[in-house]
Order: C-alpha cells, then structure tokens, then sequence
C-alpha cells in the first residue's frame, strides 16, 4: 500500500479536497494512507515564522530550509525510512499519466508545497528527488499541484477504482484521448446515441471505440496522434 506524506502550510486545504469521494473512500478503506503535515508546527522561530525576505532583496518572502528540514525527518522517523521526495515547482518536470503511473508504484512518497516566492534553494538540495509541475503557469501555493498528483496516483492504485478498466481505456494511459461516452436517455434534444452502441456487439463496440479515439486524438491532439501512429507503425 502507498502511503503519501504532504507537506504544507495549509493542511486544512488539503485534508477537504483529500477526504471527499474516491480518495476519500480510499483512505477510510485503507486502501492507501494520505497525512498532510503542517511544516509551521516544525519551527523553532518563538513567532512560529516559516518564512523570511530573500536575500539580494526583491518582493514576496521564502519559505526556509530548517521547519521544512525538520518536518522531513520527523516523517522519515514516522515510517522507518526515506520516502520518495517530490517537490511541486513550475520549473519541475509537466506531470504526465505515465508519471503518475511510476509514482503509484512506490511505497512512500512525500511531497513538498511551496508557497509565497518558493522555498529555499538549499532544501531542494537536501531533500528533494524530482520536481514536478502541473503545468506551464504559476500559482500562489503547491497544495492543489500535490493534490492533483495525489489524485492521479491515487486512483491507479489497486482496489481504488472497481477495475483497472476504468483507467485503462481512458486518454493519455496507451498515448490516445478516450472515445465519446453517452448514457441514458437514448434520444436527449433530439441527439440520438450511436447504433453501435445499443447492438450489444462488444467487436463492432471495441472497433467503434478505437476508431473515435484515433479521430479525435487527430483532431483534438494532432501532437499525440503523431506519436501514437509513429510509435505504433507496426499495428497500421
Ligand atoms: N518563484 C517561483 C518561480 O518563479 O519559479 C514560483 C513560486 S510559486 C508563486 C509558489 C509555490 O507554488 C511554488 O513553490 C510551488 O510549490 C507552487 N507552484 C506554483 N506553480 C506551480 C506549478 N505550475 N506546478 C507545481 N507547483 C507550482
């Protein structure tokens, strides 16, 4: 079972988005164990500070190396050993299914939330194996970054969703986009859902399937098209 420590100023934000639906069920399961620390309980500073101006001057406070440093070891105390660390950053790698697939393959991992200006450089160097980004624009604070990593590995963990089916046929995990999905009512405003798939011909379903999401990879992805056809040459 995975266990994911995170760490951050704002704990109470993470445990709402971390105890509602699927990743909520999976924590009261025991299918994975998720705690949110927070680093402020880990300062020695009598104001309970966390922060301080950079040095060299320039707007907005850094968060420092030693409550963080501290709140590390604390975990690596609570679990017996040094966890996986990641720290969230716009200047860390652009998460990706596959990332996230490796990622749910550890035992512990532990992530690190900036906040204000980031943290200071020297944590980084002591602590931190990878960064990751969520994407090409910069936000106030790393919790949601580490929770929608929490999230993505959460969910390709066994037992998490009913069957690996449930991730298996959707975008990004064999490099396509996911075919269109429609339920009840058959008719709705007039639109009528594909014949195809009321026949109850699993082949001529699959065919559909994998038709639409070549088509709309193409159309919505032309990037990942491209990668997917060159790296599947072999199955044209
Ligand atoms: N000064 C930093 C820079 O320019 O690289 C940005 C700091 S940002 C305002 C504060 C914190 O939010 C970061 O330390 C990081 O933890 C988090 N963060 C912001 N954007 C992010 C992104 N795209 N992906 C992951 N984490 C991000």
């Amino acid at each position: 079972m995975i266990r994911i420590d995170i760490l951050t100023l704002f704990p109470e934000m993470c445990e709402a988005v971390l105890n509602e639906s699927i990743i909520g069920r999976a924590r009261e399961g025991k299918l994975v164990e998720i705690y949110c620390h927070n680093i402020r309980d880990y300062t020695l500073d009598k104001h309970n500070r966390v922060d301080d101006y950079a040095y060299g001057g320039g707007k907005g406070m850094v968060m420092q190396a030693e409550p963080i440093y501290r709140c590390f070891e604390a975990v690596c105390e609570m679990i017996g050993k040094r966890p996986h660390v990641i720290y969230m950053s716009p200047q860390g790698k652009v998460l990706t299914q596959d990332k996230s697939l490796k990622l749910s393959e550890y035992e512990n991992i532990l992530i690190l939330c900036g906040h204000y200006e980031g943290v200071d450089e020297r944590i980084i160097e002591a602590i931190v194996d990878e960064e990751i980004s969520v994407g090409d624009y910069v936000l106030t604070g790393g919790e949601l970054p580490a929770l929608i990593l929490t999230d993505s590995i959460v969910r390709l963990c066994d037992g998490v969703l009913s069957d690996s089916e449930c991730f298996e046929n959707e975008s990004h995990f064999n490099g396509l986009l996911e075919y269109p999905q429609y339920t009840r009512p058959e008719e709705w405003q007039g639109k009528k859902v594909p014949e195809v798939l009321l026949s109850g011909h699993h082949a001529n379903i699959e065919k559909w399937r994998y038709e639409k999401s070549l088509e709309r990879t193409k159309q919505k992805r032309p990037d990942m098209f491209k990668k997917y056809m060159s790296d599947n040459s072999d199955k044209q």
